[in-house]
């Protein structure tokens, strides 16, 4: 027998539920903000990520699935951003009025040392808007997230803020992060003692735990030295956020992975996963559009991994189902639960003639009534209180649409 692909999943049925719940909120949320879904391949160009994302960085030095065809080489996509902003090129969408806003979700697929919530094929939900400098997007886009999160019922999120400032501010950033740390190159990992002269920002995104541990000592620092206006434009994202109450906390230490970012950087998380802990994360990418051979064009996104969503849905106590219908007369159960059926009520019956008992058993775990059908009428018993009445046929669906 030939097994799964290590760091790659089969999503089951039980599980599948959880994943239509994540996109169907996408498809409400996101059609409320006025996004747009966007479906690009899997497959694109290798130098689309070389580009895109940076040769720098983990994904395109060590993580990317790349193959040669007909002597080209094809990488299957590790993000979802970069084939975004190639598709709104290519399909001359910068020349739509701005702002526009564009959805998607879709598996990804990162070679990674596969852990709990890191996988080698994963799924992100993401959303990007082009054309807008000002703070306004920014500040949409975090609420969009929180709204997201919010409408799958997680509201205990941990928004962290900060801002990387335009490329000048990001030289005294970086001219910063080597000051502080000069004293403790010997101590950091192999990995970031090359960042060092590199790319120190990547330092403060290291999993190392020494690593870590060394910049926790650095953690309230100001080590961001930004400009005026980029200053003007962070304190209004913060006033916007603040208005909506949107909660956040100011980390000096946050950056994205990825090489192009600028601004605002955000990520959200729950304390519930040790170092995989961020289910979403983005920023602004003004330069990104450009660098991939478009017209000078803003931008902000961010992008949420499903499987670590979909954890955090789990811990959430499934929703019940209205009624149980307990009952060994199969076919007079098949009658009654589909008429409550079409009148909304979620309703669960048991098809196969187990014993009453194990009908009961079943309904006081998955149902909040379970109705006992006999003749004129039906015993309806709350299984939460224990609490039975007794509702004649043809008053059960108004019972039901009124508890
Ligand atoms: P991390 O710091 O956890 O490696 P990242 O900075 O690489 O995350 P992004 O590239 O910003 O992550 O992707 C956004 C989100 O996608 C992450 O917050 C996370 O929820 C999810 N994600 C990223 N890599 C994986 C993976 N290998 N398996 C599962 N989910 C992932
Ligand atoms: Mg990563």
């Amino acid at each position: 027998m030939t097994n799964i692909v290590k760091g790659t999943k089969d999503i089951l049925p039980a599980e599948a539920a959880l994943w239509q719940t994540m996109e169907s909120a996408a498809l409400k949320v996101f059609g409320r903000y006025g996004y747009g879904e966007i479906r690009t391949p899997i497959l694109e160009h290798t130098e689309l990520f070389a580009r895109g994302v940076g040769e720098t960085t983990d994904i395109v030095n060590k993580e990317m699935y790349t193959f040669e065809k007909s002597g080209r080489s094809l990488t299957l996509r590790p993000e979802g951003t970069a084939g975004v902003v190639r598709s709104f090129i290519e399909n001359g969408m910068h020349r739509l009025s701005p702002p526009v806003k564009l959805w998607y979700k879709g598996p990804m697929f990162r070679y990674e040392r596969p852990q709990a919530g890191r996988l080698r094929q994963f799924h992100q939900v993401g959303a990007e808007v082009f054309g807008i400098e000002g703070p306004a997007a920014d500040a949409e886009v975090i609420l969009l997230a929180v709204d997201y999160l919010n409408a799958l019922g997680l509201p205990d999120l941990e928004v962290e803020l900060n801002t990387l400032g335009c490329s000048a501010c990001r030289e005294d950033y970086k001219n910063n992060i080597r000051g502080v740390l000069k004293s403790e190159l010997k101590d950091l990992c192999p990995d970031c003692q090359s960042r060092y002269d590199k790319n120190p920002l990547r330092i403060l995104d290291c999993k190392n735990l020494q690593c870590n541990a060394i910049l926790a000592g650095f953690l309230n620092q100001p080590m961001n030295p930004i400009c005026d206006e980029c200053g003007a434009h962070f304190d209004e994202v913060k006033k916007l956020l603040d208005a909506q109450n949107v909660k956040y906390n100011l980390n000096n230490t946050l950056v994205r992975g990825l090489d192009y970012y600028n601004r605002t950087v955000f990520e959200i998380k729950f304390g519930l996963f040790g170092s995989q802990n961020a289910v979403c994360g983005g920023g602004r990418y003004d330069g990104l559009v450009k660098t991939l051979g478009g017209p000078d064009t803003p931008a902000v996104g961010w992008a949420m991994g499903m499987e670590r969503l979909a954890s955090l849905l789990e811990l959430i106590e499934p929703e019940k189902t209205d009624a149980y219908i307990v009952c060994d007369d199969t076919s007079a159960a098949f009658t009654l639960a589909s008429q409550l059926r079409t009148a909304g009520i979620t309703t669960e019956t048991d098809l196969s003639g187990k014993k009453i008992q194990k009908q009961l058993e079943k309904a006081a775990k998955t149902a909040r009534y379970a109705i006992f059908p006999g003749g004129k009428q039906a015993g309806v018993k709350n299984l939460a209180t224990g609490e039975q009445v007794s509702i004649a046929n043809e008053d059960l669906i108004s019972y039901f649409q009124n508890n």
